[in-house]
C-alpha cells in the first residue's frame, strides 16, 4: 500500500527550508500531500492561490499533491488516506507549539503519527517571515528561496511599496 504523508503549513512563501524537509520526507513516504493553510487569525502576504501556485511550480517532478487545507488537519489526513503528518523543526522555539499540536492531533486521531524532520544546519535560521523581512530591505535572497519564488516576492513587494 502507498505510504502517504501530509505536510501542512502556511508556505507564505515556500522556502528552501520547506523544500528540504519535503524532499527528505519523500525518502520515507511514497507521496506527500502539501496542505496549505488559511488561518483567519494569520495575515498572509500571498493569497492561498498564489501560495499554491508557487508550490506547484517549485515541486514539479516530485511525488506531491498540493491542496488547500480546510477543516481539521487529522480529518484532512484521514480523507487522503495519510498515515502521518510531517513537520519541520528548526530550534527549541518551534518545539513548544509543535509538541502541543502533535499531542492534540494524536488525541483527535491516534492512528495518524506526527513525524518531525530536523532542519539542516544551513536552514535553521530560515523562515518565510524573516525572508519577507529582509526582502523588504533589499537583501540578497540567494539560497533561501527558489528563483521563481524570489521573482514573485519581488513583484509582490514592489506592488505593496507603491
Ligand atoms: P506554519 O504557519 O504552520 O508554521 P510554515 O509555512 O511556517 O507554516 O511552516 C511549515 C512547516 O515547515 C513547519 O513544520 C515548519 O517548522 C517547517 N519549516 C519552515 N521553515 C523551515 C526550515 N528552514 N527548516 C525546516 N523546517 C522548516
Amino acid at each position: 500500500m502507498e505510504k502517504i504523508a501530509v505536510y501542512p503549513g502556511s508556505f507564505d512563501p515556500v522556502t528552501n527550508g520547506h523544500l528540504d524537509v519535503l524532499k527528505r520526507a519523500l525518502k520515507i513516504f511514497d507521496k506527500v500531500i502539501i496542505a496549505v493553510g488559511e488561518n483567519p487569525n494569520k495575515k498572509y502576504l500571498f493569497s492561498l492561490k498564489e501560495r499554491i501556485d508557487m508550490l506547484k511550480k517549485v515541486t514539479k517532478g516530485l511525488k506531491v499533491e498540493i491542496e488547500a487545507l480546510n477543516g481539521l488537519l487529522v480529518n484532512f489526513a484521514k480523507r487522503k488516506k495519510a498515515i502521518a503528518i510531517v513537520r519541520g523543526l528548526r530550534a527549541v522555539s518551534d518545539f513548544d507549539y509543535e509538541f502541543q499540536s502533535a499531542l492534540m492531533n494524536r488525541k483527535l486521531n491516534k492512528n495518524i503519527e506526527t513525524i518531525f524532520i530536523m532542519t539542516r544546519g544551513m536552514y535553521c535560521y530560515l523562515s518565510a517571515s524573516i525572508v519577507k523581512e529582509v526582502a523588504r530591505l533589499g537583501a540578497n535572497l540567494n539560497g533561501m528561496i527558489p528563483k521563481y519564488v524570489e521573482k514573485k516576492l519581488r513583484e509582490k513587494l514592489k506592488i505593496k511599496d507603491v
